[in-house]
């Protein structure tokens, strides 16, 4: 038995970019470039990097949302590619995702009990109405809206309540994974701790893995446990949360961490890392390490050999002179 609940191994999705009268393909964008990450069994594993560099491809590559251009997912040891599509369809109910936008995810022309019962509908037949009606009832109860929301439409809520539509949503089958793919970005401060709690409180009541897709390293401290630090398309760093927080090794997690408020004065004079240049091209990346045009820290290995991702520990970082040993 595994006790990863998902792993990916060089997982690959290259995007045409198509130009000219005929659309032909002139260049290909490199969003998810050969990854491997694993994610335990009942943890929260969060996904982080700026805008860009293929996080949110990568989490719908898990889910099979996308086709992968190469590599493997598997999902408590079963290879995704090796199923039909009635197998995917079975395995699709221990996977579910909460999107980003609470406004746009829902449809304003469903009634909220509608959208929670969608689920149950597509892979529960035998289902009765009075069955399912209660069990959104109770969806709904869980999620902290009260099961008198069934009856109204999204407009008639907040944005934090939306988004317990969604979770609701997602909870409803019961699944072992979710992805949340920004799932708190377009909330108010507040709103977002209410909804962050509400999740941690989901995972532990439901045995839940979760993967948290996020810019936001203040969110990651706050609920993951393990991290993936990604830049163009790569992993380039994996490690407990506490471990990467404290002694981030790769130069690129020491510039996303030293741009994170630190509660603590002791540590607020970490060395801060000052990048050069702007963020690659996902059609046009660079030779050697990807990160060696902004890399202060760059040799000239660096130009000309990609850094494989070495793991000791539990830690694992894929550059040449990691900033302490690995
Ligand atoms: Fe910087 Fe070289 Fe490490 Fe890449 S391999 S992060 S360029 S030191």
């Amino acid at each position: 038995m595994t006790r990863n609940l998902v792993e990916t191994k060089g997982l690959k999705k290259y995007f045409p970019v198509k130009a000219g009268a005929f659309g032909t393909t002139k260049d290909m964008v490199r969003a998810v470039d050969g990854v491997d990450i694993a994610i335990r069994k009942r943890e929260t594993f969060a996904l982080v990097g700026e805008s860009g560099c293929g996080k949110t491809t990568l989490g719908r590559l898990i889910l099979k949302l996308l086709e992968p251009s190469g590599g493997e997912v598997f999902f408590d040891g079963v290879n995704l590619q090796d199923l039909d599509r009635r197998k995917m369809r079975e395995l699709r109910r221990d996977m579910q995702i909460i999107f980003q936008d609470p406004y746009a995810s829902l449809d304003p022309r469903m009634r909220v009990g509608d959208i929670v019962a969608e689920p149950l509908k597509t892979h529960i037949k035998e289902q009765t109405r009075r069955e399912r009606e209660e069990e959104v009832a109770k969806l709904l109860e869980i999620v902290g809206l009260g099961r008198d929301a069934a009856s109204k439409y999204p407009h008639q809520f907040s944005g934090g309540q939306r988004q317990r539509i969604g979770i609701a949503r997602a909870l409803a089958l019961r699944p072992r994974f979710i992805v949340c793919d920004e799932a708190v970005s377009a909330l108010d401060v507040s709103i977002q701790a209410q909804i962050l709690n509400l999740l941690r409180d989901l995972q532990e009541r439901f045995n839940l893995t979760l993967l948290f897709i996020t810019h936001d390293l203040g969110v990651v401290r706050h609920l993951a446990d393990r991290v993936g630090v990604m830049f163009l398309g790569k992993c380039v760093e994996t490690g407990a949360v506490t471990e990467i927080f404290e002694n981030p090794l790769h130069p690129y997690t020491r510039f996303l961490l030293s741009a994170v408020p630190v509660p603590d004065p002791h540590k607020r004079d970490r060395e801060k890392i000052l990048l050069k240049g702007d963020i690659p091209s996902p059609v046009d990346v660079p030779s050697g390490c990807r990160f060696h045009t902004r890399c202060p820290y760059a040799k000239g290995i660096c130009r000309s050999q990609e850094p494989p991702l070495r793991s000791e520990n539990s830690r694992s970082v894929a550059c040449h002179f990691p900033l302490s040993g690995v």
